[in-house]
């Protein structure tokens, strides 16, 4: 990891994570490198956290594949691989909201399984529309509306169609009581593991973009 010093006209010392292998730190003109070093060596583990969040986030974009997110059946979605981005280039903000933009440009695939599931699944649904949370991958208002997190497009299929399922079934029970997980489980037999398999990607559920 890089670190970068600058010493300037201030009162405190401050950290900053630049990119995935690179912080700055800027402290007053007569701070002693040994102040410095162990100011940097008290936020190690805020640093470690960071930029071991940055690696995942920069990786899974990158990694990200966008063929497979071509349902069967499902509007087949244009020109998606010139979305690709030079991830490298792009400062951290950046990235997040080109992601964000990839995201939301291929909400209709996720409306679209969701139509496909509620029919096969009968159920009625009126309203689809994509959200951004970072606590919920989905919702079912009472006024009809089912709120997908467009972050879902990073989740397998199998798990897109679990999310879809647990909201679609929220249709008929506004609660998580156990009639709730008996409809999901007539509909999702194994969504005790799906569940499970989610928390692998909370880290993207939790990131704010
Ligand atoms: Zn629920």
């Amino acid at each position: 990891m890089e670190i970068k010093i600058v010493k300037e006209q201030r009162k405190s010392l401050m950290l900053k994570i630049l990119s995935e292998d690179a912080i700055l730190v800027k402290a007053p003109l007569r701070s002693a490198d040994s102040a410095i070093q162990k100011f940097i060596d008290s936020k190690r583990g805020w640093i470690d956290r960071h930029l071991k969040k940055m690696k995942m986030l920069a990786n899974f974009a990158n990694s990200f594949d966008f063929d497979n997110l071509i349902y069967e059946n499902a509007i087949p979605i244009m020109e998606t691989k010139s979305l690709r981005l030079d991830y490298e280039r792009l400062s951290e903000r950046t990235r997040l909201k080109s992601i964000k933009n990839q995201y939301l440009s291929m909400f209709s695939v996720l409306k679209e399984r969701t139509l496909q599931l509620a029919e096969k699944f009968r159920f009625k649904v009126d309203k689809i529309l994509p959200c951004s949370s970072t606590v919920k991958w989905g919702s079912y208002s009472s006024t009809g509306e089912l709120k997908l997190n467009y972050k879902i497009i990073i989740l397998p299929q199998d798990l897109v169609d679990y999310v879809i399922v647990h909201e679609l079934c929220h249709i008929r029970h506004m609660n998580h009581k156990p009639q709730f997980w008996r409809e999901v489980e007539r509909f999702y037999p194994d969504y005790k593991k799906a569940r499970n398999e989610m928390k692998l990607y909370s880290f993207v559920l939790k990131t704010k973009f």
